[in-house]
């Protein structure tokens, strides 16, 4: 009963109406004389951003100890994403004990925390490539699609659901990943016009921070004038990580805007989803962003995923909640996390999610209370958590059918081995009892 207790607390101290608006990062040694001005530049932010070890400890000097440079380090031969961090990001990350910093867990992979990968990770865990009728477009969903047109991202988060492609090969992992290219958006629009059945467009990759003023207007004007198309939607986890470029980079914003007025002119809609993990996130730069695209009447919503020591606890879960609202972003998911590779360290239980959606549910309004889902592995697509099929808690096995998506397949999702009995992480240890255990879930499911 802690939990409840906890809650109160945390609402009565309304915690979430206050965003941080302090210089923080002056505490960041190579930083420390950078004016407000020049941090709030959109410009400055690309310009100084961390995308090697060496540069993590040049601009923190003293604040780097050997060990954690050793831990980056070998980061450097385990991790399937890039590192790219936005300086705002990274001055967010508490430097006085950064193993246990959420944001530090986020963005900057280090060797000590990569666990084993579970023996059924895929690098395309949700099939995204296998539901692909033409390069860029996943069609799974019978009226919507995701169209990938870039690959590229502002920051790059370790725990990716797409590393097989964002961000560039690693030590670890090669990749395809692509830009933007005229031939293969063509082919994508080509692909949409011809399915009048799809009225639903989700813009991903990748990241929509990452297309130019011009490219935002021509993807946004393309898919509008296809007749079947009423709703766009721009993923990106720009308002999070890098709002500098909502506040600052006005030809932009204006591009935005303008994609948002013309559909509005058209009867249609375009809205942004972004993704706030954690309320270590927010401070009075994302309040301001989302101010400025509030006032123009453009729709933002959340996708959170839920990871371990970094908002798998009420506390941070409800003041996430709590305060994108308050900033007038609806919260619209929570996924349980993708069994990629290099993520082992993050995934939670499909219990632990199940919890948190009671202990969330009924703290604030409805539509401001998250789904909490899982995007079935092998394509089944999102469903709610406490809607399995069959859940053998004790070996972490949860059976799943998507009626409408793949009508009479079964997915499996599996929770973290670390997290079982002993006893059940021994059975996992063997291939044959464990594929027994995962036939006898499947069975029990009446499958
Ligand atoms: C998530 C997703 C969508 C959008 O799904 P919603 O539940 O409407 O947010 C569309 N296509 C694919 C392939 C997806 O993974
Ligand atoms: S912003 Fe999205 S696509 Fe880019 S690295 Fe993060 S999770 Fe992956």
């Amino acid at each position: 009963m802690t939990v409840s207790n906890k809650l109160k607390l945390n609402l009565a101290n309304l915690a979430h109406r206050q965003f941080r608006d302090d210089e923080f990062w002056r505490v960041i040694p190579g930083w420390s004389n950078v004016s407000r001005a020049e941090f709030s530049d959109h410009m400055w932010q690309m310009k100084h951003s961390i995308k090697k070890v060496d540069q993590v400890k040049t601009i923190l000097g003293d604040l780097c100890t050997d060990s954690f440079y050793q831990d980056m380090q070998k980061g450097q031969a385990k991790t399937p994403m890039n590192i790219r961090i936005t300086p705002y990001i990274f001055a967010l990350m508490d430097w006085s004990d950064p193993i246990n910093c959420p944001m530090r867990k986020q963005f900057l992979p280090i060797g000590s925390q990569f666990l084993e990968d579970h023996p059924y990770y895929e690098a395309d865990s949700l099939h995204e490539d296998v539901d692909s009728p033409v390069p860029t477009i996943t069609h799974r969903y019978h009226d919507k699609v995701l169209f990938l047109p870039t690959t590229i991202c502002p920051v790059y988060c370790s725990y990716c659901t797409r590393s097989r492609l964002i961000g560039g090969s690693t030590e670890a992992v090669e990749k395809d990943t692509y830009g933007v290219n005229q031939a293969r958006m063509d082919v994508a629009f080509d692909y949409i016009r011809s399915h009048e059945e799809i009225e639903d467009v989700v813009i991903s990759g990748g990241d929509a921070f990452m297309l130019t003023a011009k490219q935002f207007t021509f993807i946004g004007e393309n898919l509008l004038n296809i007749p079947h198309i009423r709703r766009l939607r721009f993923a990106t986890k720009g308002v999070a990580i890098y709002p500098q470029k909502v506040l600052t980079d006005h030809e932009w914003f204006n591009a935005l805007n303008g994609v948002h007025k013309k559909a509005r002119d058209m009867g249609k809609s375009m809205v942004i989803h972004t993704h706030f993990s954690s309320p270590k996130e927010i401070t009075m730069f994302s309040k301001l962003a989302m101010d400025r695209l509030f006032a123009e009447g453009i729709i933002v919503r959340n996708q959170a995923v839920l990871q371990e020591g970094i908002n798998d606890n009420i506390n941070d879960m409800l003041l996430l909640i709590k305060q994108i609202s308050y900033m007038n972003i609806q919260p619209y998911y929570v996924y349980i996390h993708d069994m990629v590779p290099g993520c082992e360290h993050f995934r939670t239980t499909i219990a632990e999610s199940v919890a948190l959606e009671k202990a969330v549910r009924g703290m604030t309004a409805g539509f401001n209370t998250p789904t909490f889902v899982c995007d079935a592995p092998g394509g089944g697509g999102k469903r709610h958590v406490a809607s399995y099929e069959y859940y053998d808690q004790e070996n972490g096995i949860s059976v799943w059918t998507a009626p409408n998506v793949k009508p009479g397949e079964v997915f499996f999702y599996f929770d973290p081995i670390r997290k079982l009995s002993k006893e059940a992480q021994a059975r996992w240890a063997d291939k044959a009892s464990r594929e027994a255990m995962i036939a006898a879930a499947k069975k029990k499911a009446g499958f």
